[in-house]
C-alpha cells in the first residue's frame, strides 16, 4: 500500500460514521482525491484546523489499488482561509472550493487549476476587496474550462473590441460577438461593456492579488457577476450551493 505525500487544497468534507470525515482534496500532482480522515471530528484530532474548504495543506495518504477512497495519514495546514482579515472572505473561499470541486477531474492533474486555487487563497488572506478576486477567479475558471474563448474578439467577423463599445456574450454557445453581428444571434446573449471586456483581458496577465488594482467599478463587477453566473449555471449544469451563501452575504460595497 504506497504512501504519497502531496501539496493539496481541501475542497470539501463530509461526515462518515461516528467520528470520521471524508475529505475531497485537489493534489497538485495527481488530481482530485477522496480520502478518509479517521477521528477527524474528535476534539483533539490531528486534522483540526486543516480541513476548512480551500485550506492549502501538505498531506500524506495511503492508496490501495482498486479502491476509490484513500486513507489520509495527516493533513497539515500551510495556508488557511481562516487567516483572512475579511469576514466576507470565508463565504467566498467555500464558493471557490465548490467551483474547483465541480470542474476538477478525479485523479487527473491540472497544474493551472491548482495554481488558480492557491493564488486565489493567497489573495484572500492578503485582505482587500473580495469581489474583484471572485470575478478574476471566475474568468480564469471559465477560460480553463474552455467556456471563455482564447480571444476577446468577435467570433463571427473577427473584430477586436478594444475600440468598440462592448460586445455580446453567448451563454449557451461559445464566444463574444460584436454589436453588428449580434442581430443574427439568440436571445441568451449578454451585453458586456468595454470596461468589463477590459477586465476579462487584463485578468489574463495578472495574479489574483492584483485583481483589485485593475480598477473595475462596482457596476462593472456586477455586470461580470451576472454574466459569470449565467455561464457557470449553463456550463456546470447545476446550481452551486455556495452561490446562495455568497449572495446572502450581499454585495460588497467596495
Ligand atoms: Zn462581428
Amino acid at each position: 500500500m504506497p504512501l504519497y505525500t502531496a501539496d493539496a487544497l481541501v475542497l470539501r468534507t463530509y461526515k462518515l460514521g461516528e467520528a470520521d470525515r471524508i475529505v475531497v482534496f485537489l493534489t497538485r500532482d495527481r488530481g482530485k482525491k477522496r480520502g478518509v480522515a479517521q477521528s477527524a471530528r474528535r476534539p483533539r484530532s490531528r486534522f483540526v484546523g486543516a480541513l476548512e474548504p480551500l485550506t492549502e495543506v501538505r498531506v500524506a495518504y495511503f492508496e490501495k489499488e482498486q479502491r476509490e477512497l484513500v486513507n489520509l495519514n495527516y493533513a497539515e495546514s500551510v495556508r488557511s482561509p481562516m487567516a483572512t482579515p475579511n469576514p466576507e472572505a470565508l463565504g467566498y473561499s467555500a464558493y471557490f472550493a465548490e467551483l474547483l470541486d465541480a470542474v476538477a477531474a478525479e485523479a487527473d492533474p491540472d497544474e493551472r487549476l491548482y495554481r488558480l486555487g492557491t493564488a486565489t487563497l493567497e489573495a484572500l488572506t492578503a485582505g482587500g476587496p473580495v469581489a474583484p478576486i471572485a470575478r478574476y477567479f471566475e474568468c480564469w475558471l471559465l477560460r480553463l474550462q474552455g467556456v471563455y474563448p482564447p480571444d476577446v474578439a468577435c467570433a463571427e467577423c473577427g473584430t477586436d473590441f478594444a475600440t468598440d463599445d462592448g460586445a455580446y456574450l453567448a451563454v449557451e454557445g461559445h464566444g463574444f460577438v460584436c454589436r453588428s453581428c449580434h442581430g443574427a444571434h439568440g436571445t441568451d446573449d449578454r451585453f458586456l461593456s468595454s470596461r468589463a471586456l477590459a477586465f476579462i483581458r487584463a485578468a489574463r496577465r495578472v495574479k489574483p492579488a492584483e485583481a483589485a488594482g485593475l480598477g473595475a467599478s462596482d457596476s462593472v463587477l456586477r455586470e461580470l457577476d451576472m454574466a459569470h453566473r449565467a455561464l457557470l449555471a449553463s456550463h456546470l449544469d447545476r446550481q452551486l450551493k455556495s452561490v446562495r451563501v455568497v449572495q446572502a452575504l450581499g454585495r460588497p460595497s467596495r
